[in-house]
């Protein structure tokens, strides 16, 4: 017997908490333990009131009551003994992705808990250690390190028992997997968040092993991603890229640029679009410290670390009191070419540059200098943080003092939904579970012939092959 209970995800995008309890293999683990931004931007107010306790967050729904699941430790904010935290009721956390709606609130679990995360994934979650600092109780990154097991492509995570099989997919961020869970009941699939439209092809990899798997039994369940069911985009990666540099050659003076950190495609997009037309990138610290973890982890790629740090094109915005929080990058900083830093009335001298937004925020924007007059390229849609949802509406307004138009020029890392189809049909399992939608039932009515699940948050659904 299996249970399966969606802790978040459900009727919300993001905040995928899924506890899998296999009675077979005795095992309890998590899938994902993602922050969710519907319930934390319904109650807080970033910069001004953040979550604080472990027991507001419960009580706002944003994480489940499950006794010793939580450290006892995090709320000090400092001097923490963490040898104080319980033992856990799950034996492990398998992270898909290094998106904080997927992964942001394990630094809530006590520092008991395995948590088991793809290579790069790894690298992400640390760099946002790295830039992240103590304002909320879910921001403490403290003592989860040794902690963490890394996994590639392929490798199986034994966890007691119960084996789980990571395959590479392609997202908006490197070093995100879907999963084939053994349980004792059969496999069961997770998607986490993937797309078919993308640059790379991994996802064809990971519906290949599913697709080998067929040929011996049936897969039990689907647990996956719907984001874009309700409302998608048809653009690919490389339509984006090729936009971006017809629109650049069409400017005359510096472009704002607005994507995600982690977004390494949209990156070298923007990238080869800027060298294309004569441009050079800029950026803020924080994103050059994520991107360096993140080329770090990319091995045998073309455009390496090295590259990185030397090419002429990236510049970085030097702040006259930029405060160092470990000397690794403070020596990080210091390496750096002079040509390659700038300050914020450099800015304002140049026509040439893309300044790209550190945050959706007014404050981004007095960081590179308030500009006049020029584009500002929006290339991101997905909710990376409470704060960029809340403040963009100011940025919009200033944008109308400035006489900045926006382009919109986006490809989404979600999955479309005639893809989605595809690949349901291809999986074809006897269960269908929609998670990280607004609208499961949509799903549903659009691709009727398989057994649906819907549960409502919490629900504890009972999964045995027999009954079915
Ligand atoms: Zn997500």
């Amino acid at each position: 017997m299996i249970y399966i209970t969606i802790h978040g995800g459900i009727n919300e995008i993001g905040g995928n908490k899924i506890l899998l309890e296999d009675k077979g293999h005795d095992v309890k683990v998590f899938l994902d333990f993602g922050k969710s931004f519907k319930a934390i931007s319904k109650y807080y107010q970033f910069p001004f009131h953040r979550p604080q306790t472990i027991s507001e967050l419960i009580e706002i729904g944003a994480i489940p009551l499950i006794e010793n699941l939580y450290s006892v430790e995090v709320e000090k904010k400092k001097n923490f003994d963490f040898s104080r935290d319980p033992e856990p009721p799950i034996q492990g956390v398998v992270v898909s992705h290094g998106h904080m709606d997927h992964v942001g609130h394990i630094t809530l679990l006590s520092r008991r808990t395995k948590i088991y995360m793809g290579y790069c994934c790894h690298k992400i979650f640390n760099a946002y250690g790295k830039v992240s600092r103590a304002y909320s109780v879910d921001t403490i990154f403290d003592g989860i390190e040794h902690n963490i097991c890394d996994f590639r492509t392929g490798e199986i995570i034994r966890i007691g028992e119960l084996e789980i099989k990571p395959i590479h997919v392609d997202h908006s961020i490197p070093g995100a997997y879907g999963f084939i869970v053994f349980t004792s009941e059969g496999p069961i699939i997770y998607t986490g968040d993937f797309r078919l439209h993308g640059s790379t092809g991994l996802t064809e990899d990971f519906i290949n092993s599913i697709e080998d798997l067929r040929y011996d039994t049936k897969i039990l369940c689907l647990i996956t991603e719907a984001t874009h069911i309700d409302f998608s985009g048809y653009v690919s990666e490389d339509e984006v890229e090729r936009k971006l540099s017809e629109l650049f050659s069409r400017i005359n003076g510096n472009i704002i640029a607005d994507f995600s950190r982690t977004d390494i495609d949209r990156f070298f997009s923007f990238l080869y679009a800027a060298k294309r037309t004569g441009r050079k990138l800029v950026i803020d610290w924080k994103r050059y410290i994520i991107i360096r973890e993140i080329l770090e982890a990319r091995l045998k790629r073309k455009y390496t670390v090295k590259d990185f740090e030397v090419d002429p094109d990236i510049l970085v915005i030097a702040k006259e009191k930029e405060r160092y929080y470990y000397l690794e990058e403070k020596k990080l900083f210091e390496r750096l070419p002079e040509d390659k830093k700038i300050t914020i009335s450099e800015i304002a001298k140049r026509d040439n540059l893309i300044m790209v937004l550190s945050t959706r925020s007014t404050s981004a924007l007095a960081e590179i200098g308030f500009p006049r007059s020029c584009v500002y390229i929006m290339a991101s849609s997905e909710p990376f943080s409470e704060e960029s949802e809340i403040t963009f509406e100011k940025v919009k307004n200033w944008l109308e003092i400035l006489g900045v138009p926006i382009y919109y020029i986006h490809a989404s890392g979600h999955i479309q939904p005639l893809d989605l189809r595809e690949f349901i049909n291809r999986v074809q399992p006897r269960i269908v579970i929609p998670v990280h939608s607004e609208k499961p039932l949509l799903l549903k009515n659009f691709i009727r012939k398989f057994k649906w699940i819907i549960p409502t948050k919490g629900e504890r659904i009972k999964i045995s092959s027999l009954e079915l």
